[in-house]
């Protein structure tokens, strides 16, 4: 399986290749960006080919690249709007040192002009980043609806994946404590939650997973992550999804409040499980 967790970029490419292998991972998530402010490095190509040859050597996933928190193209102010537009095109540009790994973005955030109108907003940001020759998966993330965060329903996300034009270059990560604390109850009804997602969305789709325990209830929509086993989800329900025939092969990723030997202990307990 492939299992990693969030690094720092700060170091560049190489570096978070070896970091992710001191950990026991095999793929990582990374932001694109500085995640609450906007300026972005310069690639190194060198920097770039080390990891690839990292990644080759040690059968690494695909990588799942985070676009920063204070992206919002469906944002109510136009230059917030304008701003975050050009990261995201931007982003899909970078990203192409990295062919064939995936882009998560948070959809966005409404702030009271209504869904139809963020989706619609949100649709169009993407059909102008995305060209025919980018190789990379956008993906939107499940989000756990904290105030107006448009994603907390798998209806909404296929309503922004149906009208993005090149259908094929876009997808879903899923967010273990965004979905619970949407309302998708996987401890009790895992296969229950997927076949809706398969329903709505398609699990053809579904192409990363976010995997963190949640802090508070099902449908709180409160996205506070906790430790894989230390919140109100838990460790079995956690593990069946890892281990879900209808999941495998996807790169999960954690971000879990965890400290580097933190997170190295959940990556060996997520594997050791299925040994
Ligand atoms: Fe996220
Ligand atoms: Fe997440
Ligand atoms: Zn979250």
């Amino acid at each position: 399986m492939y299992i990693g967790n969030h690094l720092s970029s700060s170091k560049g490419f190489e570096h978070m290749g070896k970091e992710a292998l001191k950990l026991g991972a095999n793929t990582f998530a990374f932001f694109t960006r500085n995640p609450r402010g906007g300026a972005a490095k310069k690639i190194s190509a060198q920097d770039v080919e080390k990891l690839k040859a990292i990644m080759t050597e040690n059968n690494f996933g695909r990588l799942v690249a985070h676009a920063p928190y204070t992206m919002n193209v469906c944002a109510e102010k136009e230059s917030v709007r304008d701003f975050s537009r050009s990261m995201l095109a931007d982003d899909l540009q970078r990203m192409e040192y990295l062919p064939r790994n995936y882009y998560n973005f948070h959809p966005g955030s409404h702030v009271g002009q209504g869904v139809e109108k963020a989706v619609e907003m949100i649709a169009d940001a993407l059909n102008n980043a995305i060209t025919p020759e980018c190789q990379t998966t956008v993906l939107l993330e499940t989000m756990a609806g904290k105030g107006s965060e448009v994603g907390r329903s798998f209806e909404e996300l296929k309503a922004i994946l149906d009208r993005v034009e090149l259908s094929e270059k876009v997808g879903v990560c899923f967010d273990t404590c965004h979905v619970w604390d949407a309302g998708y109850d996987i401890v009790h009804d895992l296969d229950g939650v997927l076949k809706c997602f398969d329903e709505v969305i398609g699990l053809d789709k579904l192409y990363a997973v976010h995997f963190n325990d949640s802090m508070n209830d099902c449908g709180s929509h409160k996205d506070r992550h906790q430790k894989i086993g230390e919140g109100k989800i838990g460790a079995d329900a956690l593990l069946a999804v890892a281990y879900h025939p209808l999941l495998a092969g996807r790169p999960f990723i954690l971000e879990t409040p965890n400290d580097d030997e933190g997170y190295a202990r959940e990556i060996a307990m997520v594997r050791n499980f299925g040994q």
